[in-house]
């Protein structure tokens, strides 16, 4: 029996151990997938934890997705160049990081048919979803990105050289853009009545896609939809980043109707 978790600070409403269940049934594995709550000043501890303990991989939420690179012995490229890591496998008491929301927000986009090349993107949020998605961006041929944050002047986690980092003023005189991608918990529950922007913004863009997945229809979205506008939400991101983390620790590849049926599955849940 192999043995997986999650390690984050507060992690009562995580979704994460219906979907890996989910995916080691349809999967025939013989695994299970535990909640670690940990407190900061034990983070290196639960990390060497790992080792001790043989558990065979986890997955890292907030607050720990970039204090816990530090005491990995491997990061891959990719996540060395997000800044952020979400997965982490052991192999041979090797602790490998990997960052799973980047390759679940492609798959994401790939199955709402979202075009990124040559295009105009507008990231609302500085935090680690933004990090990836804003990686993701650029490695698939964005034209221009556009970082919006409350306190521009005091983010130090993007290169100025490549994005335009202004605050939620200068949005009002961008004319238009194509994808506005909200990765702030603006929206999420309990707070169901925030919207990160004004509706007469959202009229910008082509498509907005929001991370947040629980409501699974935000105020922005809402706003968007009103205008007649693509909407996404993170629900198909969120299996697809779980199945990623999967597929890296037992080698293996899942086929799209799998990840399919589980979104499905949430989705009537959550919409109840
Ligand atoms: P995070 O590291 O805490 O960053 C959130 C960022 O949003 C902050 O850096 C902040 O940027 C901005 N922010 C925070 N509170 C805000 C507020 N009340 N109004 C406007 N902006 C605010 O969180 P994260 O890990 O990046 O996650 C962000 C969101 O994405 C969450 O809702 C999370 O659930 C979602 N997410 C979804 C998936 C998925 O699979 N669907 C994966 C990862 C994350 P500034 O201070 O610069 O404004």
């Amino acid at each position: 029996m192999k043995v997986f978790g999650l390690f984050g600070e507060k992690l009562s409403h995580s979704l994460s151990p219906t979907i890996h269940s989910m995916l080691y049934k349809a999967l025939g594995l013989e695994a299970t997938y535990s909640l670690y709550e940990i407190q900061p000043e034990m983070l290196k501890d639960a990390v060497q934890g790992i080792k001790a303990l043989s558990i065979s991989g986890v997955n890292v939420t907030i607050p720990y997705k970039v204090k816990v690179m530090s005491y990995l012995d491997n990061i891959t490229d990719e996540a060395h160049r997000i800044g952020a890591i979400n997965t982490i496998r052991n192999r041979g008491n090797m602790l490998e990081g990997f960052n799973t929301d980047y390759i679940g927000f492609g798959r994401m986009l790939r199955k709402n048919s979202i075009v990124t090349k040559k295009k105009t993107a507008v990231v609302l949020g500085t935090g680690g979803a933004a990090k990836s998605v804003v990686t993701y961006l650029e490695d698939n041929g964005v034209y221009e990105i556009y970082i919006i944050s409350r306190n521009p002047n005091q983010i130090d986690t993007f290169d100025r050289s490549k994005y335009r980092i202004v605050d939620y003023t200068s949005l009002k005189s961008l004319k238009h853009a194509d994808l506005l991608i909200n990765c702030t918990p603006c929206g999420m529950y309990p707070k169901i009545d925030c919207s990160p922007i004004d509706e007469k913004d959202i009229t910008k863009f082509n498509a907005v896609i929001d991370l947040i997945y629980n409501p699974s229809n935000t105020l922005l979205m809402k706003h968007a939809k009103d205008n007649n506008i693509t909407t996404v939400n993170g629900l198909y991101m969120l299996v697809a980043q779980a199945a990623a983390s999967v597929e890296i620790w037992n080698d293996l590849t899942i086929k799209e109707d799998i990840m399919d049926e589980i979104y499905q599955h949430l989705k009537n849940s959550l919409d109840k």
